[in-house]
């Protein structure tokens, strides 16, 4: 197996992890959020004024200007009680928001509402890069849920604080990685609401277990928050009851998701997936924004995963009726409902399985795709060339634009 897993790449990976401060360190956050909270909405504040009454664009290091003049002033004191590049970095962040803005990536900069969550970045992270402890700049050592990663000390560190009250360190490092053995499998994955995701291959990867009660449990715990009075503590109570349900869907569904996407970048070398989902109208709003997300997530996810292990990913026309058409004589059905799971063909009589076979032409028609992009230099037809041979010329093109060994490719012609 020699030459056969040897490239390494150094990629950027992120991490969070659970922090527990201790009760001094609690109430100084709460503070802090509050005043990166103030800072945030007072500088957008301004900003917007001197824009629409006088025209002028400020950028953050004006703002920054004047907030040394405000740690000076009576009565905002507090302010320079926060580590100063907490602050500057909150200002940056508005930079960078109203830069996205401006490059239409986003909407306008919101103000920031009072709520439990908040976050804060912070820079010098203490040398003493220790098991389970990190320092942090006028909070000194805090506790985290695990040991920290065997990286090099990142030079900023993001500290959260989520809905549920939750406080969560995150930070990015270069770590190095290498390819995933070449396989010679390729698959269509469709992901659905009924199971996590069926693929080509025919397998099905079901939902995390007792998954549909903990929705229908969440559903039910968001009524009963809509119907809390505002500004009392019964809905403060139901609100913390949400978050914390919300938290648990969250969590157990981004350790599936990750066990998927690890899962196909590990047993195929190419993953076709929809591009975006439209599947599922009419299922209940809610069931449909969760599958959304997932579904993002899972893209996500499957680029950089494939980017780090020399996996190729393929991303299918939206419009593409996965669903309706025969993948094994391409016959098209007029209208396929949503809850029939099984259908014959009427031309050619085979038995369907509605998700499997969207996987399967959701496979055929990345690989259409592929062999038809004009950036790579593949000289096959789609309709007559079988997949692997189209793996293997995609393979060659990588190797040839120096993304994959050539001794991976090899493995992969002859192998
Ligand atoms: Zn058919």
């Amino acid at each position: 197996m020699a030459g056969y897993n040897c490239q390494i790449r150094t990629v950027t990976r992120s991490y969070r992890l659970r922090a527990y401060p201790n009760g001094a360190q609690r109430r100084l956050l709460d503070r802090w959020f509050g005043a990166a909270r103030w800072l945030w909405n007072t500088a957008l504040a301004i900003r917007s004024e001197a824009y629409r009454e006088c025209g002028l664009t400020l950028t953050g290091n004006d703002v920054s200007r004047w907030l040394t003049q405000w740690k000076r002033t009576p009565g905002h004191e507090w302010l320079a009680q926060v580590p100063a590049t907490c602050l500057t970095k909150c200002l940056r962040d508005q930079d960078a928001a109203f830069r996205n803005f401006f490059a239409r990536r986003a909407r306008y900069p919101r103000f920031k509402g009072k709520s439990t969550s908040g976050s804060l970045r912070f820079q010098g992270v203490g040398a003493a890069w220790a098991r389970g402890l990190v320092t942090l700049p006028k909070l000194g050592a805090l506790k985290l849920a695990e040991s920290l990663p065997e990286v090099e000390r990142p030079g900023l560190m993001t500290l959260s604080r989520d809905a549920t009250g939750r406080y969560h360190v995150s930070f990015c490092s270069q770590v190095e990685t290498s390819l995933l053995p070449i396989t010679h499998r390729l698959v269509g994955v469709d992901l659905g609401l009924k199971d996590l995701a069926a693929f080509s291959t025919g397998e099905k990867i079901p939902n995390p277990k007792r998954y549909r009660a903990r929705l229908r449990y969440l559903r039910q715990q968001q009524r009963c928050l809509a119907r809390r009075q505002k500004g009392s503590r019964r809905r403060e109570k139901q609100r913390l009851r949400v978050a914390r349900a919300h938290a648990h869907v969250r969590q157990e569904r981004q350790a599936a998701l990750h066990a998927l996407t690890t899962r196909l970048v590990r047993d195929f070398d190419l993953i076709c997936i929809e591009d975006l989902n439209v599947k599922g109208l009419g299922r209940g709003i809610h069931a449909r924004a969760i599958h959304d997300v997932a579904f993002s997530e899972v893209r996500r996810q499957l680029a950089y995963k494939g980017e780090w292990y020399g996996k190729i990913l393929v991303e299918v026309d939206r419009w593409y009726p996965s669903s309706k058409t025969c993948s094994a004589c391409r016959h098209t059905l007029d209208e396929l409902r949503l809850d029939e799971r099984q259908w014959k063909c009427p031309k050619c009589g085979t038995l369907h399985d509605r998700d499997v076979n969207a996987a399967r032409n959701l496979l055929a028609e990345g690989l259409r795709q592929l062999a038809g992009r004009d950036d790579r230099d593949l000289r096959v037809d789609a309709g007559d060339a079988c997949p692997e041979e189209i793996l293997v010329q995609v393979l060659a093109e990588e190797a040839r634009s120096g993304q994959r060994n050539r001794a991976c490719v090899e493995q992969a012609i002859f192998g």
